[in-house]
Formats: C-alpha cells, structure tokens, sequence
C-alpha cells in the first residue's frame, strides 16, 4: 500500500486515473506555469517540484528552439497542457512538432493527447511498452503512443538544432531517456535525477535500485561536455551534482546489502542511515528505496 501512495504522489494522474480522472479532482485554482530561461533557444517549464501539491504541475519541461518547430522534453500532468502551451507561446511563434517522453509517468505524459496526433512523440521502446499498460493511452488514445522508439541511441535534427537520446538500462523505470542538447551542452535527465534525496524505483514499470547507480554511471561515461543539467523534479543541476547523486544512489545499494545480509529489517536499517554526510541531501524518500532493494534481492 506504501509503493501505492508513493507512486501516486509522484505520478499525480496515478490516483485520479483510478478515479475515473475525473477533471474536479485536480486542484482547482489557475493553471500556470513558471518558465525559465537557460539560452536563447531553450526554456523550461519549472513548477516541478511534488510539494506543494497546489502548485506541482509535473515534472520539469525543457522548451527547445529549431528552425522546424519546437520539441518539448516531457509534458507534464494532465490538465496543464494549455498552461504549457500559453507558457510557450509566449516565447515563440513556432509550432510544437515533437515531444520526447522521459519516461511513462503520468506527470511527464499527461498531455500527449493535448498537443495531438500530428506531433511526432518519441521515447525508448520499453517507455512505449509501459505506457501502452496505462489508462490515458487505451482504445482511441493509442495515438497518442510514442509513434517513433529507440532502444540505446538516437539523434534527431542537426547542426544546433540536433538532440541525441540515450538510454543507459534500468533506473527509474525500464525505459529513461537521458535526452542531450549537444551545442547548447545541456542534459535533461528525468527521474534519472529527481531530487537529491533517494531515487523513486518503480518495479513495477521495470525499474531498479539495484541497477540505478550503475545505470546513472554508465551515463557519466558516455555523455560528455555538459554545463547545465535540467533534472527531473528540482531547480537547474551541475554535473557534479549528477556524479555526487550517482555515488549517493551506489552508497545507499552497498549500505542496503549490508544490513539486509546482517538480518536487518528495513526498518533499522532506515535508522541507521546518516544522510547528514550527505550535504544538501533529504531521507524522505530513502525508507522506500531501502525497501526496495530488499525486495529486489529476495527475489
Ligand atoms: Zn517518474
């Protein structure tokens, strides 16, 4: 029941799907999002952060520039798809004709069906499969699936306007993009990244905390030159706040192991973690992802 509530905190659209989503369950109140402003031709769309629940609007939406239109990185909960489209017409002329899904979580998205069948969605093939599993894209609204997938690279456009796509194995789910704006040298790294606090794992969309530190390293060495990363739920990231989350996330598996092996419950094991060595970093999420390693391990 806890990996319930969780998953519905964080997807948002999870438990109102259950309700048939119907729209007087989202909170009423204008609809707007806060835009950020990172290089001429890229924006985002912040009101990311889970708390509070007021305000939280989905994950963070980074607003690319091209000659040919613009592509959207994610698209937030349902419901806030003309917030987001007002947010970008206010930077633009240009039409949206791409948006890349991070992942299948409903706040990153809940308004594939908005934007409409003519803009190209594209996502890692085991993010389509997990998203084929939800509600919002059964019968009618299976056209609103990612109609182009990968499955370790792609890249899209050229020259400045190129984006390349990365996916590094299991973490969040079983299909996070890693989405790179090489002349702008900029990452996008979803749920990947969160927060810095312990990584959400949704088993039960192919995700893992024990491969999650190993995933988060192999995309450390295989995606180079980056200034600014736009992580999936907090304000604007270094790099070296990647590598430090990536050792977090490997401290928290090798400290998990440990006690699991020692007879621990979770509980004491929960106790027993200093996240006070971790500067800047929460515990609200750690009980969890503790829990879920032992359930990965004992199976
Ligand atoms: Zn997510």
């Amino acid at each position: 029941m806890k990996r319930f509530i969780l998953l519905s905190l964080l997807t948002g659209a999870g438990s109102l799907s259950l309700l048939a989503a119907q729209p007087a369950a989202q909170p009423s109140g204008p609809k707007v999002v806060d835009i950020l402003k990172l290089k001429d031709n890229l924006y985002v769309l912040t009101s990311s952060s889970p708390t509070p629940r007021e305000t939280f609007s989905g994950g963070n939406v980074a607003v690319f520039i091209t000659d040919g239109g613009v592509t959207l990185v994610d698209d937030k909960l349902a419901g806030w798809g003309q917030a987001v489209l007002d947010k970008v017409k206010g930077v633009t002329g240009k039409p949206i004709t791409r948006i890349i899904n991070t992942h299948t979580h409903g706040d990153h998205t809940g308004n594939n069906n908005f934007f409409g069948a003519n803009v190209e969605i594209v996502a890692q093939e085991n993010t389509k499969s997990n998203m084929e599993k939800m509600d919002a894209f059964k019968g009618e609204n299976a056209k609103f699936l990612p109609a182009r997938t990968y499955k370790d690279k792609l890249t899209l456009g050229s020259g400045k306007d190129r984006i390349d796509l990365y996916y590094f194995g299991n973490g969040h789910t079983s299909g996070d993009t890693f989405v790179v704006f090489p002349a702008l040298r900029v990452l996008h790294t979803g749920d990947m990244f969160a927060w810095k606090d312990a990584p959400f794992c949704d088993r039960s969309n192919g995700g893992s905390c024990v491969d999650f530190p190993s995933t988060l390293q192999k995309m450390l060495g295989g995606i180079k030159d980056i200034d600014t990363v736009i992580p999936g739920h907090s304000p604007m990231m270094t790099v070296k706040d990647v590598e430090g989350y990536q050792k977090f996330t490997a401290d928290l598996l090798s400290y998990s192991i440990d006690r699991m092996k020692a007879g621990k419950s979770v509980d004491e094991a929960f106790d027993g973690f200093k996240v006070d060595k971790y500067p800047g970093y929460k515990n609200e999420r750690v009980k969890a992802a503790i829990q879920a390693v032992y359930d990965e391990l004992k199976k």
